[in-house]
């Protein structure tokens, strides 16, 4: 009979998404042992084709991925966002009402980046299963996990392995398995609403100018990317929703078209579109004995305003500062007082942006006289009284109260 394995890390993270892989590399690069579970192996950097799911990421959050070690790589898939362009449309084609941002206005060379998905996922899962500090258990899932004299965390795998570490980090996605097992409670909204993604090409320049239209389903953005493309985040009620991905081609093409009012001339599918139920998600706390919860598994939000990786992102550059901080100077990583450390930076950012986000989804969706008008007249003000253009650019760029020297450029 062959004896199971059974190893020891300083940290366990369970699951190999962008924010999980990210903490890995950020800690491994500093000597920590770090240990990663994940089920699904994605492919090499260079066979992961570019897909309809993009993440627009703020400089604080290129800081992270540069810290990270990412910048070169990001830099040379990711594409400028220089201008930001809301359009209220929600009387379809009658009185839009257009408000423009422009990152230079605010001092800065660019507002985020647009970066695909899966090949940065795909990128740093390279750097992390070559990384010496790190070993990679994949594919494989996490069973259970137990606190052994409140000392240590014993993880069992399905593949009947065993993991010793000091702190197990929960950066397994919206269905979290971590946070149910460490018995912490997260309330789920779902939205009447999907999100149809995709990439187009289009005979006009976008301008590295980003345009979200708000309409009655919700909102409609073009964000650029490299060349003549652009990738497409279309919310609509969740029926709405259906019915358009069950179209032919041409036909989607069709109604695409007429989505975008023509800005960026005629437009061909560079990807087929696929489609994203949308829900809130809010944990009660982001920690319990000897774990941490980072990024979905903590909080899911609606795509309007781009936040979901974003915020999380912040997550994980605290979480590494506070770990790096602990075990600089001999402390326990995994103890009561380092997670409270981490709970209390998080947890106004989280708060705010959660609530943030939340409302502003329901004030655009609402096409209701009162809400609707006030909405529209709040846009044109901030279009034309420029101290008040100025605060809401700054204000949505704003990390957060604590930011971390981390997303402020500084190394770990
Ligand atoms: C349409 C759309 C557009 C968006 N646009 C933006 C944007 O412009 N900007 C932005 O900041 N955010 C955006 N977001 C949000 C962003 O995409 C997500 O926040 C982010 O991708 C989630 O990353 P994650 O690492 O938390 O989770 P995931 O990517 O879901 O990673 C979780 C990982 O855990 C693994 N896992 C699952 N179960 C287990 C288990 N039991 N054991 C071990 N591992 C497990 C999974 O396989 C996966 O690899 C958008 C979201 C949507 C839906």
């Amino acid at each position: 009979m062959t004896k199971s394995k059974k190893y020891t890390a300083d940290i366990l993270i369970s699951g190999a998404g962008i924010a999980g892989l990210t903490l890995a590399k950020l800690l491994a690069d500093k000597g920590l042992c770090v240990h990663i579970i994940e089920p699904n192996k994605p492919a090499t950097e260079k066979d992961t084709p570019v897909t309809g799911r993009t993440v627009a990421l703020m400089q604080t959050s290129l800081n992270v991925l540069k810290a990270a070690g990412t910048k070169e790589f990001h830099e040379s898939i990711g594409t400028k966002m220089e201008v930001m362009c809301l359009i209220d449309d929600s009387m379809r084609g009658q009185q839009t009402i257009t408000s423009e941002f422009d990152a230079f206005d605010i001092g800065l060379d660019y507002f985020s980046m647009n970066i695909p998905n899966d090949k940065l996922r795909a990128y740093l899962f390279e750097q992390c299963d070559a990384h010496e500090n790190i070993t990679m258990h994949c594919p494989v899932m996490l069973e259970d996990y137990k606190i052994e004299n409140g000392a240590r965390v014993i993880a069992t795998l399905d593949n009947g392995e065993t993991i010793s570490a000091s702190l197990i980090v929960g950066a397994d996605g919206r269905g979290s398995l971590v946070r149910k097992i460490a018995g912490i409670k997260a309330h789920r909204t779902q939205y009447d609403q999907s999100a149809i993604t995709c990439v187009i090409n289009h005979s006009r320049s976008h301008n590295n100018t980003s345009t979200e239209f708000h309409r009655e389903g919700g909102p409609f953005a073009l964000v650029p990317m490299m060349g003549n493309q652009s990738s497409v985040v279309w919310v609509e009620k969740t029926p709405r929703a259906d019915e358009l991905m069950k179209l032919p081609k041409d036909a989607f093409e069709n109604t695409l078209q007429a989505a975008t009012n023509n800005i960026l001339g005629g437009i061909t599918l560079e990807t087929a579109p696929q489609c994203w139920p949308l829900c809130a998600i809010k944990a009660d706390r982001l920690t319990a004995p000897r774990t941490a919860l980072i990024a979905e598994a903590a909080h899911v939000m609606s795509p309007i305003t781009a936040q979901g990786l974003n915020l999380s992102l912040r997550d994980v550059a605290t979480l590494a500062e506070t770990i790096f901080d602990t075990a600089k100077i001999g402390g326990d990583i995994g103890a009561q007082s380092t997670l409270r450390q981490y709970e209390k930076r998080r947890s106004i950012d989280i708060g705010t942006r959660f609530f943030g986000v939340d409302r502003m989804n329901r004030i655009v969706g609402t096409h209701r006289a009162p809400i609707k008008d006030i909405r529209r007249i709040g846009l044109k003000m901030v279009d034309r009284f420029s101290p008040l253009k100025m605060l809401a650019m700054q204000h949505g760029l704003a990390p957060s109260l604590d930011s971390g020297r981390i997303t402020r450029g500084e190394t770990l």
